[in-house]
């Protein structure tokens, strides 16, 4: 089974903090769903023996696309793709746009998945951050869209930022909490290259991220969700038991998904691919039926690497029977060794065969994989 990623590249303003593709001029909005029609149906034979499980609206902001467009799009899926198992459709949400009006719409799409960055409910995080809603926004949106009807919601909720303390993260995640909401995201303010928010840090107007005040907020992000009964399941994921993102779980056990769009990404199975990141050429170029892509071939060490880190993210682990398999003896005694000496710090814990990162590897997930990796 494989998913199918959709990237609109469009926002109302520039969150400070973000490097993903988007443009804030929605101009091109209609040019770009027709184009993104036109590559659904030029990319049909890629996954064409493989039955879709989920569809993903992501960018950008997916809630800036009417109802209509976004059923319009899921009608050309379905002509060209094998929607007979679908199981999870997600819409990637702001609480600004989530209106009465458009979630009464929305509940006529096959959408039933809403993902709403919410990020924090106080006015000054969500000020710093230049997000476009407001605490009363991100309050409402959640209740009122169960209240329609989709009652598959996750948010996303950032901390880490800068004037957070462990009191205001604290109320941050009990708001949370006590939404009717069946998942939640939650990350680490970064401070990206070339974003507004690393002009701010490196200019002085605003202090980095203080990394000890991050790891506090990870630890009670960690203890409060699992006291709640909606503990994690990968690094930056928490879901209540059978809730967990199928989409997402997909990427991290490596099945195939087809992303369209510009600087959409797409994994086969053997090759990644990846859009260009522009909208003005990528509806030059479907234009003129050409695929704005390029692909790379996945080498051994690449595709180790990747389970590795994909599977220390995740709480089922890392498993060693499948590594040893991967590996050579040399390599496996090597990581073994690491292994154990992770053990001794209280990093991680080894249960029937998976290992299995502690809180406290969990802050470190990325730098402890990267030591078991394969260098070539
Ligand atoms: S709404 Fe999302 S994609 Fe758009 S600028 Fe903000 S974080 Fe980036």
């Amino acid at each position: 089974m494989a998913g199918i990623y959709l990237h609109i590249p469009f926002c109302k303003q520039a969150c400070f903090y973000c490097d993903f593709h988007f443009s804030v001029n929605q101009d091109k909005k209609t040019d770009l769903v027709a184009a993104l029609l036109q590559e659904a149906a030029m990319r049909k034979n890629e996954i064409e023996k493989e039955q879709i499980k989920t569809v993903y609206f992501g960018g950008g902001t997916p809630s800036l696309l009417s109802a209509d467009d976004i059923q319009r799009i899921f009608d050309t899926l379905a002509e060209h793709y094998d929607l007979s198992v679908l199981q999870e459709v997600t819409l990637e949400a702001n609480p600004d746009d989530l209106t009465v009006a458009y979630l009464r719409e929305l509940r006529h799409t096959p959408v039933n998945r809403l993902s709403i960055g919410i990020q924090s409910f106080r006015d000054s995080d969500l000020k710093l951050m230049n997000r476009a809603h407001d605490a009363k926004q991100a309050l409402r949106c959640v209740p009122e869209s169960v209240d329609i009807g989709i009652e598959n919601i996750s948010i996303d909720l950032i901390y880490g930022i800068q004037g957070l303390s462990l009191d205001d993260w604290n109320k941050n995640l009990q708001t949370a909490l006590a939404l009717p909401i069946s998942h939640l995201s939650s990350y680490c303010l970064t401070v990206e290259p070339q974003t507004k928010l690393a002009k701010l840090v490196s200019s002085g107007e605003l202090p980095n991220v203080n990394d000890d005040i991050a790891a506090s907020h990870f630890e009670m992000l960690i203890e409060t969700t699992e006291a709640a009964g909606i503990p994690w399941y990968e690094v930056s994921n928490f879901a209540k038991p059978g809730m967990e993102s199928k989409h997402n779980s997909s990427y991290w056990s490596g099945e195939k998904y087809l992303g369209l769009g510009p600087g959409a990404h797409s994994f086969d199975g053997v090759k990644r691919s990846w859009n260009i990141r522009s909208n003005t050429a990528y509806i030059q170029q479907i234009s003129k039926k050409v695929l704005p892509s390029e692909t790379e071939l996945l080498t051994h060490e690449e595709k180790f690497n990747e389970y590795l880190l994909t599977a220390l993210r995740t709480r089922r682990g890392l498993s060693l029977e499948k590594t040893k398999q991967l590996c050579d003896d040399l390599k496996f005694s090597e990581i073994k060794e690491t292994v154990r000496q992770k053990e001794q710090l209280a990093l991680l814990n080894i249960q029937s065969d998976h290992v299995i990162l502690t809180t406290k590897g969990l802050l470190f997930a990325d730098a402890i994989a990267s030591e078991l990796f394969i260098i070539s």
